[in-house]
């Protein structure tokens, strides 16, 4: 995909810090057109769903019960995570092991909803990702975050906050595409069990199908990959008005 057409946009926020949040459900595409913001606009990049998965992995690895928040709490005091928060290679290391290639399986889908919803393991990897954003906006480099409480709890005030949405049927179709390659009924009906029992239980933690107050909806259903991210672009354009007061 051509980033040319950004040029302009990032040679205007170059060097500001910017801060653009982006939230939505499973299969909004929010991954992929986060990713390609930061690329485009030379942001650093962060993907709070990993955090999440790379707690659950450490969770089950570690054998530790979701049904006991206060164990859980003490133990995640220790745990060690760190993150590189880049577009090109982001990478996420759990007491020093690379966790890249285990979060995204199958077994992970099935429990990192359950991880995400212990106020403890909110409390900490929120307070993590505060820090990132801060570090960002400090050197001047500025951050792509997404997630499902971006908008509204982890960077509030960011300039740029959009909420990514998509209708049900569609988000179903990529994400079965993207995991099996078909999509076909059967693919579907599995991947209807797994993004819509996720988005259910994640939904009773934060609001992420509809956009809270000063927060962008941009609607990708009748939207291609690249009308997608135009969107996303000049949404940014129109909030990055850097002699307004608050930006
Ligand atoms: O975005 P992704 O699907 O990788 O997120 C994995 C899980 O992490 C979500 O299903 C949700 O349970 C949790 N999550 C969250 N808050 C975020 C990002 C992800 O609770 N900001």
């Amino acid at each position: 995909m051509e980033y040319e057409k950004y040029e302009n946009l990032r040679e205007k926020v170059l060097g500001r810090g910017l801060v653009v949040a982006i939230d939505g459900p499973s299969g909004s595409g929010k991954s992929t057109i986060a990713r390609k913001v930061a690329a485009a606009l030379d942001l650093g990049y962060l993907d709070t769903g990993a955090m999440y998965r790379a707690t659950a992995w450490w969770v089950d690895h570690r054998g530790l019960d979701v049904s006991r928040p206060e164990e859980l709490a003490v133990a995640m005091a220790k745990m060690d995570l760190k993150v590189t928060a880049v577009a090109h290679n982001p990478r996420f290391f759990v007491d020093g092991f690379d966790v890249g290639h285990v979060i995204r399986g199958e077994h992970i889908d099935s429990i990192v909803s359950g991880v995400a919803a212990v106020p403890a393991v909110r409390a900490v990897l929120i307070a993590l990702q505060q820090r990132v954003i801060r570090e960002a906006r400090n050197s001047t480099r500025g951050i792509v975050v997404e997630g499902r409480d971006i908008t509204t709890v982890v960077a509030p005030q960011a300039p740029v906050r959009i909420l990514l949405t998509a209708d049900p049927e569609i988000r179903l179709l990529r994400r079965a595409l993207q995991d099996t390659g078909h999509d076909g009924a059967e693919a579907l009906e599995r991947e209807r069990a797994l993004v819509l029992g996720r988005d259910m239980k994640d939904a009773k933690v934060n609001e992420f199908m509809q956009a809270a107050p000063g927060v962008h909806l941009v609607d990708s259903t009748s939207l291609d990959l690249e009308q997608t991210l135009d969107a996303v672009m000049s949404l940014i354009d129109q909030n990055t008005d850097w002699d307004r007061p608050g930006n």
